[in-house]
């Protein structure tokens, strides 16, 4: 099934993250606790790429494990480094294992770099490619409150234009803890003519001083509301969890409740916080 019918379906659809192993020892794991997490029966799955393609294997051998639990499949694709020949190969992969959704990307670049000059650019020429290759429904990425290379966040929409009108059918968010941030980056797509659906990424925090690190990366605004549990629950990880799990409940909440139809959960290969978000909301779901 194509993702893009999914999120334009008449039901709220909720959709969870996993990474891939980096080495075949880990293989086993990843695919026992994927198939845990489908068999939530969510609206889809994401697979990660890993960073410069160390995944390159994993990724579409994790989607498959995915697609043969019932479950509909996105695997994600950067291109930095990549050759086309690779890229080629990689979505030929795809194709004989009957995966036909990508998360398009570029992928970040490797340190001390600043520019890119290899024969994808930017996610939008990666986007070109899928299209050209056809038969793919392809998503890209999108930032709420700016990419961190990008000047303002008027540039970076600009840029995502491009993304768009390049054959990008869907966006999903860098995760964000504040809501207003994604309505008030919904009215600023509009006037720029992006009209894609864009799927909200929420990151449910179970460890503090991961997201202190991330985030201190990212560049994410963390609502007061966000530090207090922070500071209150940060040293207590059961309760920090907990508490984490609520917050991200409680987004989800309001994006369906303002008008978004699909969330996507980065649930970082944990079933236990999947299962915790979506029986949390289980009579929204209609499950
Ligand atoms: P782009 O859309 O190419 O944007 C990158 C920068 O270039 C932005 O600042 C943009 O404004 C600018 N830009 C874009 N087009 C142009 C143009 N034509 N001219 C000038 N400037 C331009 N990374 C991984 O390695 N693996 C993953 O699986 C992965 N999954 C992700 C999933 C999501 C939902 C998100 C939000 C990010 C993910 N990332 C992943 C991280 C991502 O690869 C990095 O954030 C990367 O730095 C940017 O990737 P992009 O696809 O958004 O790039």
């Amino acid at each position: 099934m194509k993702i893009i019918d999914i999120i334009k379906g008449n039901k709220p659809s909720l959709s969870f993250e996993v990474f891939p192993p980096k080495t075949f020892d880990s293989l086993e794991t990843v695919r026992r606790v994927t198939e845990e997490i489908a068999d939530l029966r969510p609206g889809y799955m994401s697979v990660t790429y890993g960073a410069g393609g160390s995944t390159d294997i994993y990724t579409p051998e994790i989607a498959s494990c995915i697609a043969a639990r019932g479950v509909t499949p996105l695997a994600h694709l950067s291109c930095i480094g990549a050759t086309e020949e690779k890229v080629s190969s990689i979505l030929a992969e795809l194709k004989r294992r009957g995966i036909d959704n990508v998360l398009a990307l570029r992928g970040d670049l490797p340190e001390g770099v600043e520019k890119h000059e290899g024969v994808y650019r930017f996610a939008s020429d990666l986007v070109a490619k899928i299209r050209d290759v056809g038969g793919f429904c392809i998503g890209g990425a999108c930032y709420p409150e700016g990419h961190p290379e990008s000047a303002s966040l008027g540039e970076d929409i600009r840029n995502l234009k491009i993304k768009a009108d390049a054959g990008c059918e869907f966006l999903t968010t860098q995760m964000f803890f504040d809501n207003e941030i994604i309505y008030g980056f919904m009215d600023k797509l509009a006037a720029a003519g992006i009209t894609v659906p864009v799927v909200p990424g929420i990151m449910p925090v179970t460890n503090a001083k991961q997201i202190i690190r991330i985030t201190s990366i990212s560049g994410n605004a963390l609502p007061k509301k966000f530090m207090r549990i922070i500071d209150r629950y940060g040293d207590n990880p059961e309760a920090m969890k907990q508490a984490g799990i609520a917050f991200a409940i409680e987004q989800i909440i309001d994006l369906y409740a303002g008008g978004f139809n699909a969330v996507h959960v980065y649930s970082m290969n944990k079933p236990d916080v999947a299962r915790s978000i979506q029986s949390g909301m289980a009579k929204i779901l209609g499950i």
